[in-house]
C-alpha cells in the first residue's frame, strides 16, 4: 500500500509523506488522515473468503508497507448480534449490537492501538506513551508488550480499578493523575518531549483511525455490503465515529457497497456532552466541557481533538447527537447483560439508551435497521 497524509483542516489541503513518526499538522495542529493512492476493486471481495477473521483481513485498506508485519493479538472479527427480545420490548423490529467486548484487552481500543503500534514499531519506536480514560491504556500496554516495547500510561485516579489493574498486568508504567483525560494528555506530551516516546493519543497520530476504520469494513461485510439505516455510537474522542465514516466513504468510492450510507448518531453522557452541545448549537468545534462527570469512563472526554471531523460526519450523514443520564446508561447496560447475555460496558449501555431516546424523539423509525455499538466489556468496570 502507498498513501499520503492529508491535513483534515488546512485549505488548500496540505499533505506530507508517511515517513518517520507523523503527529498532527505542523501548520495548524489538526489531525492528519491517511489518503490511499489506490483502493481494492470490488473483484477483491472473493479473496476475503479465505482470510482469517481478524481486522487484518482488510489489509488492502490498511496502512501496511510491502514488508510490514502487523503487531497483532487477533483483534477484530467480533460478533454482530440481533437482539430480538430486548428490541421488541423497546419497539424496534431490526436492532443489532456490534459487540466489541471479545476483542483482546476487552474493548475496541485494540483495533486502533494495533494499527498505531504496528506503524510506529516499523518506523523504529521502542517507547510509547498515551493519556487514557482507561481502555486505551490497557490496549497500549498489551500491544507494546506484544512488540517488545515500553509503555507509559497517564490515567485519571478515578479510572475503574479493574482497568488500572489490567494496565499494570501488561507491564506498563502507570501514572495516576487528579483530573481528566485532557490533564493526562498534557502530561503525556511532556513525557514524549522529554524522552522521545511516541505519543499515540487519539488523533495525535493518523493510524489509530485506520484501525478503527475496520469497525465499518467489518460491519459492511457482515451485512453483505449493505449498510444499516442508523449507527448509534457512544462517543468520547470520536475515533470510531470518524473511522467508520471514513471506511464508508472509501467503500463507496471503491464501488463495494449496495444502497445508501447510514445516518451516524453520537451518544454521550449528560455529565460530559460537548459533542451533543456543539451539534445542537450548529457549531463546527466543541467548547471544552467544564467538570466532566460520568461512570462511562470512555465518554469522559471534555475537549476532543477530532471535534470538527466528528461534527462533519454527523451532519454529512444526516444523523445527530443525544445525551443520556448515567442512570439510563447503567440501566441499559444491565438490560443487555440480563436480557441478552451481552457483557455491555457503561458506554455500550449508553448506545442502547441513546437508541431508545432517539426513537422516542422520532429520529429512528421502528422498522429501520439500527446498530448500537457495545464498545467494551462490562467486566472491566466491576470493582
Ligand atoms: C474509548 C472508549 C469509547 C469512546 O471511543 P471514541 O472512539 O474515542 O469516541 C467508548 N467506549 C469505550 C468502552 C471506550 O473505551
Amino acid at each position: 500500500m502507498t498513501w499520503t497524509l492529508e491535513c483534515s483542516a488546512c485549505v488548500p489541503t496540505r499533505t506530507r509523506d508517511a515517513d518517520g513518526f507523523p503527529g498532527v499538522c505542523d501548520v495548524c495542529g489538526a489531525p492528519y488522515l491517511v489518503r490511499y493512492d489506490t483502493l481494492p476493486p470490488p473483484e477483491a471481495k472473493v479473496h476475503l473468503r479465505a482470510r482469517r477473521w481478524t481486522m487484518w483481513r482488510y489489509d488492502g485498506w490498511l496502512p501496511l508497507a510491502a514488508n510490514e508485519q502487523p503487531i497483532t493479538l487477533g483483534e477484530g472479527g467480533t460478533p454482530l448480534l440481533k437482539i430480538e427480545r430486548l428490541a421488541a420490548r423497546q419497539g424496534f423490529d431490526d436492532l443489532w449490537v456490534k459487540d466489541e467486548s471479545p476483542n483482546p484487552t476487552g474493548s475496541f481500543k485494540a483495533r486502533g492501538l494495533a494499527a498505531a503500534v504496528t506503524r510506529a514499531v516499523f518506523a523504529g519506536a521502542k517507547q510509547f506513551v498515551v493519556p487514557t480514560a482507561g481502555n486505551a491504556g490497557v490496549a497500549l500496554a498489551a500491544y507494546a508488550a506484544r512488540a517488545g516495547a515500553d509503555a507509559r500510561v497517564y490515567a485519571p485516579a478515578t479510572t475503574p480499578r479493574t482497568i488500572l489493574e489490567q494496565i499494570r498486568a501488561f507491564g506498563a508504567d502507570l501514572v495516576l493523575l487528579d483530573g481528566h483525560i485532557g490533564d493526562c494528555g498534557i502530561a503525556a506530551r511532556l513525557h514524549a518531549d522529554n524522552t522521545g516516546a511516541i505519543d499515540v493519543s487519539t488523533l495525535r497520530e493518523p493510524y489509530r483511525i485506520e484501525g478503527k476504520k475496520t469497525l465499518g469494513l467489518e460491519l459492511a461485510e457482515q451485512f453483505g455490503w449493505q449498510l444499516p439505516d442508523a449507527i448509534i455510537y457512544p462517543t468520547g474522542g470520536g475515533t470510531g465515529l470518524i473511522g467508520m465514516w471514513k471506511a464508508f466513504q472509501e467503500l463507496r468510492q471503491a464501488g463495494w457497497l449496495r444502497g445508501p450510507l447510514p445516518r451516524m448518531y453520537t451518544v454521550q453522557a449528560s455529565g460530559c456532552a460537548p459533542v451533543v452541545q456543539a451539534f445542537e448549537s450548529g457549531a463546527e468545534r466543541v467548547e471544552s466541557w467544564p467538570d466532566p462527570q460520568t461512570v462511562a469512563a470512555g465518554l469522559r472526554v471534555p475537549g476532543p481533538l477530532g471535534d470538527r471531523l466528528m461534527l462533519r460526519a454527523l451532519r454529512e450523514s444526516g444523523g445527530g447527537a443525544i445525551a443520556v443520564s448515567d442512570e439510563a446508561l447503567v440501566g441499559a447496560a444491565r438490560e443487555l447483560q440480563i436480557g441478552e447475555g451481552i457483557d455491555a460496558s457503561p458506554e455500550g449501555g449508553a448506545a442502547l439508551a441513546g437508541a431508545v431516546a432517539l426513537q422516542r424523539r422520532g429520529a429512528l423509525r421502528a422498522d429501520e435497521r439500527v446498530v448500537v455499538f457495545n464498545t467494551g466489556a462490562g467486566w472491566l468496570y466491576r470493582t
